[in-house]
Protein backbone atom coordinates (compact mmCIF):
# COMPACT_ATOMS: atom_id res chain seq x y z
CA UNK A 1 0.00 0.00 0.00
CA UNK A 2 0.64 3.66 -1.22
CA UNK A 3 -0.65 7.04 -0.52
CA UNK A 4 -0.08 9.10 -3.72
CA UNK A 5 -0.33 12.76 -4.11
CA UNK A 6 0.22 14.62 -7.72
CA UNK A 7 0.86 18.18 -7.30
CA UNK A 8 -0.06 18.73 -10.22
CA UNK A 9 -3.87 17.49 -10.93
CA UNK A 10 -4.19 17.89 -6.82
CA UNK A 11 -5.46 14.39 -7.05
CA UNK A 12 -4.84 11.47 -4.55
CA UNK A 13 -4.81 7.82 -4.93
CA UNK A 14 -4.08 5.20 -2.89
CA UNK A 15 -2.14 2.16 -4.58
CA UNK A 16 -3.31 -1.14 -3.50
CA UNK A 17 -2.28 -3.88 -5.64
CA UNK A 18 -4.02 -6.87 -3.33
CA UNK A 19 -7.61 -5.36 -4.18
CA UNK A 20 -6.55 -6.17 -8.32
CA UNK A 21 -7.09 -9.87 -7.50
CA UNK A 22 -10.68 -8.86 -8.33
CA UNK A 23 -10.49 -8.05 -12.01
CA UNK A 24 -13.42 -7.84 -14.28
CA UNK A 25 -11.81 -5.98 -16.92
CA UNK A 26 -13.81 -6.81 -19.72
CA UNK A 27 -16.61 -4.31 -20.53
CA UNK A 28 -18.41 -5.79 -23.81
CA UNK A 29 -20.19 -3.41 -25.94
CA UNK A 30 -23.26 -5.00 -26.24
CA UNK A 31 -24.45 -3.82 -29.41
CA UNK A 32 -28.38 -2.88 -29.41
CA UNK A 33 -30.80 -3.30 -32.02
CA UNK A 34 -32.04 0.15 -31.82
CA UNK A 35 -32.21 2.65 -34.80
CA UNK A 36 -28.74 4.57 -34.37
CA UNK A 37 -29.19 8.04 -34.87
CA UNK A 38 -25.61 8.67 -35.96
CA UNK A 39 -25.79 6.46 -38.75
CA UNK A 40 -25.93 7.51 -42.37
CA UNK A 41 -29.60 7.80 -43.39
CA UNK A 42 -30.81 8.60 -39.78
CA UNK A 43 -29.95 12.56 -40.15
CA UNK A 44 -33.61 13.43 -39.25
CA UNK A 45 -33.11 12.05 -35.87
CA UNK A 46 -30.48 14.40 -35.05
CA UNK A 47 -30.72 18.48 -35.49
CA UNK A 48 -29.55 19.56 -39.05
CA UNK A 49 -26.24 19.66 -39.44
CA UNK A 50 -23.81 22.58 -38.70
CA UNK A 51 -20.80 21.17 -40.69
CA UNK A 52 -20.14 18.11 -42.75
CA UNK A 53 -16.89 16.99 -44.25
CA UNK A 54 -16.47 14.52 -47.07
CA UNK A 55 -13.27 12.48 -48.38
CA UNK A 56 -12.50 13.62 -51.67
CA UNK A 57 -9.33 11.26 -53.25
CA UNK A 58 -6.65 12.24 -50.39
CA UNK A 59 -8.41 15.15 -49.50
CA UNK A 60 -10.70 16.53 -47.28
CA UNK A 61 -13.63 19.19 -48.15
CA UNK A 62 -15.40 20.77 -45.52
CA UNK A 63 -19.38 22.29 -46.54
CA UNK A 64 -21.70 24.01 -44.73
CA UNK A 65 -25.14 25.75 -45.45
CA UNK A 66 -28.76 24.45 -46.21
CA UNK A 67 -28.23 21.70 -48.74
CA UNK A 68 -26.17 19.64 -46.11
CA UNK A 69 -28.57 19.77 -43.15
CA UNK A 70 -30.22 16.74 -43.10
CA UNK A 71 -27.79 14.95 -46.45
CA UNK A 72 -26.38 11.63 -45.83
CA UNK A 73 -23.22 12.46 -47.79
CA UNK A 74 -20.97 12.65 -45.41
CA UNK A 75 -17.73 11.32 -43.52
CA UNK A 76 -18.05 13.17 -40.73
CA UNK A 77 -20.98 15.13 -39.17
CA UNK A 78 -21.46 18.04 -37.09
CA UNK A 79 -24.41 19.11 -35.16
CA UNK A 80 -26.32 20.48 -31.92
CA UNK A 81 -26.00 18.41 -29.12
CA UNK A 82 -29.90 17.57 -28.92
CA UNK A 83 -29.70 18.20 -24.77
CA UNK A 84 -27.32 20.43 -24.63
CA UNK A 85 -25.62 21.37 -21.29
CA UNK A 86 -25.09 25.06 -22.97
CA UNK A 87 -27.32 27.41 -24.83
CA UNK A 88 -26.64 30.71 -27.02
CA UNK A 89 -30.25 31.47 -27.30
CA UNK A 90 -31.23 31.45 -23.58
CA UNK A 91 -30.25 35.32 -21.49
CA UNK A 92 -30.96 33.70 -18.36
CA UNK A 93 -27.87 34.40 -15.92
CA UNK A 94 -28.08 31.50 -14.55
CA UNK A 95 -28.11 29.02 -18.05
CA UNK A 96 -24.27 28.42 -18.93
CA UNK A 97 -24.06 30.38 -22.16
CA UNK A 98 -22.24 28.83 -24.59
CA UNK A 99 -22.46 25.73 -28.17
CA UNK A 100 -22.24 22.08 -27.51
CA UNK A 101 -22.07 20.42 -30.29
CA UNK A 102 -21.39 16.73 -31.39
CA UNK A 103 -19.28 15.30 -33.51
CA UNK A 104 -20.03 11.47 -35.26
CA UNK A 105 -16.61 11.06 -36.65
CA UNK A 106 -17.54 8.29 -39.11
CA UNK A 107 -20.09 6.61 -40.82
CA UNK A 108 -19.19 3.09 -39.23
CA UNK A 109 -21.49 2.26 -36.47
CA UNK A 110 -18.91 -0.15 -34.68
CA UNK A 111 -15.96 1.60 -35.34
CA UNK A 112 -13.37 3.37 -32.86
CA UNK A 113 -10.46 5.18 -33.31
CA UNK A 114 -8.08 2.52 -33.25
CA UNK A 115 -10.00 1.28 -36.30
CA UNK A 116 -9.91 4.10 -38.36
CA UNK A 117 -7.82 4.08 -41.81
CA UNK A 118 -5.77 7.31 -42.58
CA UNK A 119 -8.88 9.37 -44.57
CA UNK A 120 -11.07 8.84 -41.65
CA UNK A 121 -8.81 10.11 -38.69
CA UNK A 122 -8.30 13.09 -41.27
CA UNK A 123 -12.14 13.31 -41.53
CA UNK A 124 -12.30 13.73 -37.81
CA UNK A 125 -9.44 16.16 -37.36
CA UNK A 126 -10.35 18.21 -40.15
CA UNK A 127 -14.47 18.51 -38.83
CA UNK A 128 -13.42 18.66 -35.23
CA UNK A 129 -10.73 21.83 -36.06
CA UNK A 130 -12.85 23.51 -38.39
CA UNK A 131 -16.10 23.49 -35.71
CA UNK A 132 -13.51 24.18 -33.30
CA UNK A 133 -12.77 27.58 -35.69
CA UNK A 134 -15.87 28.61 -35.60
CA UNK A 135 -16.96 28.88 -31.87
CA UNK A 136 -13.88 30.85 -31.56
CA UNK A 137 -15.26 33.38 -33.27
CA UNK A 138 -17.52 34.25 -30.95
CA UNK A 139 -15.37 36.23 -28.22
CA UNK A 140 -17.79 35.91 -25.80
CA UNK A 141 -16.21 32.03 -25.38
CA UNK A 142 -13.28 31.87 -23.13
CA UNK A 143 -12.70 27.69 -23.35
CA UNK A 144 -13.61 25.33 -25.32
CA UNK A 145 -13.61 21.62 -24.07
CA UNK A 146 -12.92 18.87 -26.36
CA UNK A 147 -13.90 15.06 -24.61
CA UNK A 148 -14.97 12.35 -25.84
CA UNK A 149 -16.60 8.90 -23.96
CA UNK A 150 -16.25 5.12 -25.39
CA UNK A 151 -18.03 3.06 -24.04
CA UNK A 152 -21.26 2.60 -21.69
CA UNK A 153 -19.24 2.52 -18.36
CA UNK A 154 -17.49 6.00 -20.14
CA UNK A 155 -21.18 7.63 -19.91
CA UNK A 156 -21.43 7.43 -23.66
CA UNK A 157 -25.14 6.94 -24.47
CA UNK A 158 -25.14 6.07 -27.96
CA UNK A 159 -22.39 3.62 -29.02
CA UNK A 160 -21.65 5.08 -32.38
CA UNK A 161 -18.24 6.75 -31.87
CA UNK A 162 -18.29 10.66 -31.40
CA UNK A 163 -16.98 13.65 -30.06
CA UNK A 164 -17.89 16.23 -27.73
CA UNK A 165 -17.34 19.81 -28.36
CA UNK A 166 -18.38 22.77 -25.98
CA UNK A 167 -17.43 26.35 -26.15
CA UNK A 168 -18.34 28.36 -23.37
CA UNK A 169 -18.11 31.96 -20.78
CA UNK A 170 -16.61 29.32 -18.46
CA UNK A 171 -13.42 28.35 -17.72
CA UNK A 172 -13.80 24.71 -16.13
CA UNK A 173 -12.69 24.48 -12.13
CA UNK A 174 -9.98 21.73 -13.58
CA UNK A 175 -8.79 24.59 -16.11
CA UNK A 176 -8.14 27.41 -13.95
CA UNK A 177 -6.41 25.04 -11.27
CA UNK A 178 -4.04 24.28 -14.06
CA UNK A 179 -3.55 28.14 -15.25
CA UNK A 180 -2.72 29.01 -11.47
CA UNK A 181 -0.16 26.39 -11.77
CA UNK A 182 1.65 27.53 -15.18
CA UNK A 183 1.07 30.61 -13.94
CA UNK A 184 3.75 30.13 -11.11
CA UNK A 185 6.21 27.59 -12.74
CA UNK A 186 5.80 28.19 -16.54
CA UNK A 187 7.91 24.63 -17.06
CA UNK A 188 5.55 22.78 -15.28
CA UNK A 189 4.67 20.17 -18.19
CA UNK A 190 8.48 19.75 -18.57
CA UNK A 191 8.76 18.79 -14.94
CA UNK A 192 6.46 16.69 -15.60
CA UNK A 193 7.76 14.81 -17.90
CA UNK A 194 11.03 14.51 -16.51
CA UNK A 195 9.44 12.85 -13.17
CA UNK A 196 7.93 10.64 -15.28
CA UNK A 197 11.26 9.61 -17.27
CA UNK A 198 13.56 8.91 -13.84
CA UNK A 199 10.61 6.77 -12.51
CA UNK A 200 10.09 4.84 -16.08
CA UNK A 201 6.57 5.98 -16.23
CA UNK A 202 7.03 6.89 -19.73
CA UNK A 203 5.09 4.92 -22.76
CA UNK A 204 6.10 6.05 -25.79
CA UNK A 205 8.28 9.20 -26.60
CA UNK A 206 9.18 11.48 -30.26
CA UNK A 207 7.98 14.68 -30.82
CA UNK A 208 4.85 13.22 -28.60
CA UNK A 209 5.17 12.12 -25.00
CA UNK A 210 2.97 9.76 -23.51
CA UNK A 211 3.15 8.63 -19.82
CA UNK A 212 1.50 7.08 -17.14
CA UNK A 213 0.75 10.01 -14.26
CA UNK A 214 2.10 9.87 -10.63
CA UNK A 215 -1.04 9.28 -9.25
CA UNK A 216 -3.94 8.33 -11.81
CA UNK A 217 -7.61 7.83 -11.53
CA UNK A 218 -7.55 4.94 -13.05
CA UNK A 219 -5.11 2.16 -13.64
CA UNK A 220 -3.44 2.51 -17.38
CA UNK A 221 -4.49 6.10 -17.33
CA UNK A 222 -1.80 7.96 -19.71
CA UNK A 223 -1.64 11.48 -20.80
CA UNK A 224 -0.28 12.99 -24.37
CA UNK A 225 1.44 15.71 -24.76
CA UNK A 226 4.07 17.43 -27.00
CA UNK A 227 7.74 17.76 -26.04
CA UNK A 228 8.28 21.19 -26.46
CA UNK A 229 5.77 23.74 -25.07
CA UNK A 230 2.68 24.02 -27.56
CA UNK A 231 -0.53 26.00 -26.12
CA UNK A 232 -3.06 24.52 -27.80
CA UNK A 233 -2.09 21.47 -30.60
CA UNK A 234 -5.80 22.08 -31.62
CA UNK A 235 -5.02 25.17 -33.62
CA UNK A 236 -2.73 23.11 -35.89
CA UNK A 237 -4.33 20.83 -38.04
CA UNK A 238 -0.96 18.92 -39.31
CA UNK A 239 0.17 18.36 -35.52
CA UNK A 240 -2.93 17.23 -34.99
CA UNK A 241 -3.07 14.39 -37.85
CA UNK A 242 0.45 13.32 -36.43
CA UNK A 243 -0.61 13.29 -32.72
CA UNK A 244 -4.18 11.28 -33.32
CA UNK A 245 -1.76 8.52 -35.49
CA UNK A 246 0.42 7.96 -32.24
CA UNK A 247 -3.23 8.16 -30.24
CA UNK A 248 -5.03 5.50 -32.06
CA UNK A 249 -2.00 3.40 -31.94
CA UNK A 250 -2.15 3.65 -28.47
CA UNK A 251 -6.00 2.87 -27.70
CA UNK A 252 -5.17 -0.27 -30.05
CA UNK A 253 -2.43 -0.57 -27.28
CA UNK A 254 -4.48 -0.22 -23.86
CA UNK A 255 -7.00 -2.63 -25.50
CA UNK A 256 -5.04 -5.50 -26.39
CA UNK A 257 -4.47 -5.12 -22.74
CA UNK A 258 -7.56 -4.38 -21.20
CA UNK A 259 -10.14 -5.78 -23.23
CA UNK A 260 -12.48 -3.37 -25.43
CA UNK A 261 -12.93 -1.11 -22.50
CA UNK A 262 -14.68 2.10 -22.14
CA UNK A 263 -12.57 5.25 -21.97
CA UNK A 264 -12.41 8.71 -22.17
CA UNK A 265 -9.79 11.56 -23.05
CA UNK A 266 -10.21 14.98 -22.74
CA UNK A 267 -7.90 17.56 -24.06
CA UNK A 268 -6.63 20.50 -21.72
CA UNK A 269 -5.42 23.49 -24.00
CA UNK A 270 -5.36 27.34 -22.92
CA UNK A 271 -8.43 29.33 -23.20
CA UNK A 272 -8.39 32.01 -25.07
CA UNK A 273 -6.96 34.68 -23.01
CA UNK A 274 -3.97 32.33 -21.67
CA UNK A 275 -0.96 32.42 -23.33
CA UNK A 276 1.25 30.17 -20.63
CA UNK A 277 0.05 26.94 -21.17
CA UNK A 278 1.06 23.16 -22.16
CA UNK A 279 -1.63 21.50 -24.19
CA UNK A 280 -1.90 17.65 -23.00
CA UNK A 281 -4.50 15.39 -23.49
CA UNK A 282 -5.77 12.84 -20.56
CA UNK A 283 -7.07 9.53 -21.33
CA UNK A 284 -8.97 7.58 -18.70
CA UNK A 285 -9.40 3.46 -19.02
CA UNK A 286 -12.77 3.05 -17.18
CA UNK A 287 -11.94 -0.44 -15.23
CA UNK A 288 -12.45 1.68 -11.98
CA UNK A 289 -16.42 2.03 -10.98
CA UNK A 290 -16.40 4.87 -8.74
CA UNK A 291 -18.19 3.71 -4.90
CA UNK A 292 -18.65 5.16 -1.44
CA UNK A 293 -14.64 5.45 -1.04
CA UNK A 294 -13.53 7.37 -4.07
CA UNK A 295 -16.37 9.85 -3.74
CA UNK A 296 -16.50 10.28 -0.10
CA UNK A 297 -12.77 10.15 0.90
CA UNK A 298 -11.94 11.93 -1.89
CA UNK A 299 -9.16 9.95 -3.79
CA UNK A 300 -8.99 6.63 -5.52
CA UNK A 301 -7.68 3.27 -5.15
CA UNK A 302 -5.35 1.98 -8.09
CA UNK A 303 -5.02 -1.96 -8.29
CA UNK A 304 -2.27 -1.32 -11.06
CA UNK A 305 1.01 0.50 -9.79
CA UNK A 306 1.48 3.40 -12.34
CA UNK A 307 5.18 1.94 -12.99
CA UNK A 308 3.76 -1.36 -13.56
CA UNK A 309 0.68 0.15 -16.21
CA UNK A 310 3.89 1.68 -18.08
CA UNK A 311 6.00 -0.87 -18.53
CA UNK A 312 2.96 -3.31 -19.57
CA UNK A 313 2.04 -0.56 -22.12
CA UNK A 314 5.80 -0.13 -23.48
CA UNK A 315 6.09 -3.84 -24.06
CA UNK A 316 2.67 -4.26 -25.49
CA UNK A 317 3.33 -1.18 -27.52
CA UNK A 318 6.74 -2.85 -28.89
CA UNK A 319 5.13 -5.84 -29.76
CA UNK A 320 2.87 -4.41 -32.12
CA UNK A 321 3.78 -4.83 -35.72
CA UNK A 322 3.06 -1.27 -36.66
CA UNK A 323 6.16 -0.21 -34.93
CA UNK A 324 8.51 -2.81 -37.37
ZN1 LIG B 1 -24.58 4.18 -35.87
ZN1 LIG C 1 -4.83 18.60 -17.35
Amino acid sequence: MEIRKDWFTGRMCIVSEARGKRPHYFSEVIEQKTLCPFCPGNEKMTPKAELITKIKENNIEVETGEEIWYSSEWNSRVFENLYPAFDTQSDSPNYPYGYHYLIVETRSHNKDIDEYGENEIKSYIEALTSIKRKIEENKKVKYVSIFRNYGKEAGASVSHAHTQIIGSELIPPNIEREMKIFSEKPEAMNLLINEARVQERVIFEDDFIAFVPFAPISPFEFWITSRNKVVDITKDSEEMLKLFNVFSKLIFTMKKILGNVSYNYYFHIAPSSFSNFHWHMEVIPRTNIYAGYELGFGATIITTKPETAASTIKQTLSSNKFLS
